[in-house]
């Protein structure tokens, strides 16, 4: 199949993820495999595997690829797990994670974000463990509860509570968390107790 990304694709895993200690081989897998090109707007897919966030519409943006990268390779996937990701946006990283893991659920409050990440996801590329839901995740999703890991992708101020109780003992959560010095946090859940770890500082658009 003639694929006129797939050295720009094959660069990026490369030079911008192997090379900056993106050792995770399922994780470099799924980014080489995953068509980054199709989730933003028509005039943007020259830069697709540019190294940095893109905007994808509404104000908001598909993260950098290393910041994609970084984020799952901190969830320690065996490809087993059942994963809860808040901030949909372009469906990118739920694809990603849908490479590696048995289930993604994802929640977007924008409904028409939800629907194009819907639309590309099942539709174009017929993921079939890829579950969508419009709301505010804060909110979680107590019918697909618990999960093994929780990945959000737009930052509150301080991580929702709630979410916690969606988690299963042993499970890892990661978030943006933060207004102005936002820092990407590791959260672990053992035996009913949270400990979390500070990772690096990012920047991602608010959790509303
Ligand atoms: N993971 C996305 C990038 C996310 S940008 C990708 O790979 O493209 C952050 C997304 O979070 C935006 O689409 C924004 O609308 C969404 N968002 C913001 N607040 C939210 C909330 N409370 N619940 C669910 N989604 C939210």
């Amino acid at each position: 199949m003639n694929d006129p990304f797939a050295e720009k694709r094959l660069q990026m895993v490369e030079q911008q993820l192997r090379a900056r200690g993106i050792r995770d081989e399922a994780v470099l897998r799924a980014m080489g495999k995953v068509p980054r090109e199709l989730f933003m707007e028509e005039d943007l897919r020259g830069s697709s595997y540019a190294d940095g966030p893109l905007p994808i519409g509404r104000g908001q943006t598909i993260s950098q690829p290393y910041i994609v990268a970084y984020m799952t390779e901190r969830l320690e996937l065996g490809g087993g797990e059942s994963v809860l990701e808040i901030g949909t946006g372009s469906g990118y990283q739920a694809a990603v994670l849908a490479e590696i893991a048995a289930r993604v659920c994802t929640v977007e409050v924008i409904p028409e974000l939800a629907a194009g990440a819907r639309a590309l996801l099942e539709g174009r590329l017929g993921y079939r463990n890829i579950f969508f839901k419009t709301g505010r995740g804060q909110e979680g999703w107590p019918e697909f509860a618990p999960f093994d890991r929780i990945l959000l992708t737009a930052a509150p101020v301080e991580f929702p509570e709630g979410l916690f109780a969606q988690l299963a003992d042993g499970g890892i959560a990661i978030a943006p968390v933060g207004r102005g010095d936002q820092r990407l946090v590791c959260y672990r859940k053992r035996a009913g107790t949270i400990r979390s770890d500070d990772l690096i500082g990012v920047i991602f658009v608010p959790l509303v």
